[in-house]
């Protein structure tokens, strides 16, 4: 077994504590890496905190993972030692269902391996993430981190990007395409990066005017508070494709359908913990659509990251000492960071 080094919660309402723990000696088609970066995302905080059903523990949260490849397993093709590497969302699907079949395993119809907070497929170990030194991760579900983007901005991309590139590009958010992009997080700030460089014309909605000079220098087009109520009237009818990346479930949905145009689409990726309450009407009179969207399949997910590295597009970080990450989630939770944690774990 291969020894790591990490931060866990113990339960729902501890801190998180340093940990120490066990990984599995590499199987033949695994890969076994040396973890640089690790990004915080806001549904680590939900996890730990049981807030999507009963977690198990103790757990190592992070799936925005970033580093080098340490050792490889003798059947391994597509990795060699000192390749830069990335895990995101998932380390395994079942790979014969029709989603797997179709390179749509985040769609995996009887569910992926998470990277933490999950069991293998045999049934028994439970999976434990990237908030340590080391991940063995097999070769199919492992990224290749492009060299030119850096290792510490290229963690946030492996949830935060995919989560924005695959609804933009299966939407086509394109040239000639009016998209708006609800709320200027972690989430929102990488989706306004991918559908400017998709050649989209994009907009920003924030509840309020504090993240303008933000927003316009990361190259949104048009940014709108919506602390004033009258822009809804003002932009009806205005948008092809609506993201909605805010978690808070204290939203009326009715004013954002009415900003999308005829056969417009709102998606939704953010995941509030309550229902989003939506009357029909505003969906009926225009043929408007009401879909969601889970990060990506790693087809996607290779295809973002090389677009990332074409495009010249990296997240806005603040890199932090893993000793930090309590105070971190209580950041995060105030929306307090500009756009994402990243921890750097050479410090663990
Ligand atoms: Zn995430
Ligand atoms: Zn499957």
């Amino acid at each position: 077994m291969i020894k790591a080094k990490g931060i866990a919660a113990k339960s729902a309402k501890s801190n998180l504590v340093p940990f120490s723990f066990e990984r599995r000696d590499p199987k033949p088609h695994d890969v076994v890496i040396d973890i640089k970066y690790c990004g915080i995302c806001h549904s680590d905080i939900h996890q730990v905190r049981s807030e999507w059903g009963e977690s198990i523990y103790p757990m190592v949260p992070g799936h925005e993972i970033a580093g080098v490849v340490r050792a490889v397993g003798t059947h391994v093709t597509k990795y060699k030692v000192g390749d830069h590497v990335g895990v995101g969302c998932f380390v395994d699907s079942c790979r014969t269902c029709s989603s797997c079949k179709a390179e749509m395993d985040n769609y995996c119809l009887e569910g992926m391996t998470q990277t933490y907070n999950s069991v293998e497929r045999d049934g028994k170990t439970v999976t434990q993430g990237g908030y340590s030194d080391v991940i063995v991760v097999d070769e199919n579900y492992v990224l290749r981190i492009p060299n030119s983007i850096p290792l510490d901005k290229a963690a946030p991309l492996l949830c935060a990007g995919i989560t924005l590139y695959s609804p933009l590009t299966h939407w086509k958010a394109g040239p000639n395409k009016k998209v708006a992009i609800m709320g200027l997080g972690g989430l929102g700030h990488m989706g306004v990066k991918i559908a400017v460089a998709l050649g989209a014309e994009v907009t920003v909605l924030s509840h309020s005017d504090k993240k303008r000079e933000d927003a316009l220098k990361m190259g949104a087009h048009h940014f709108v508070s919506t602390a004033d109520s009258s822009v809804f009237a003002k932009y009806e009818s205005t948008f092809d494709l609506i993201i909605n990346t805010v978690s808070s479930s204290e939203i009326n949905m009715g004013d954002y359908f009415n900003l999308l145009k005829l056969d417009g689409t709102l998606v939704v990726v953010g995941a509030p913990d309550k229902p989003l309450e939506i009357h029909p009407f505003p969906l009926i009179i225009k043929r408007r659509s009401y879909s969601g969207s889970v990060i990506g399949s790693i087809k996607e997910t290779q295809e973002m990251l090389d677009f990332c590295a074409q495009h010249n597009i990296t997240p806005e970080i603040e890199v932090i000492d893993p000793s930090y990450v309590n105070e971190a989630y209580e950041r995060v939770l105030k929306s307090d960071v500009r756009y994402r944690f990243v921890m750097d774990m050479s410090k663990i």
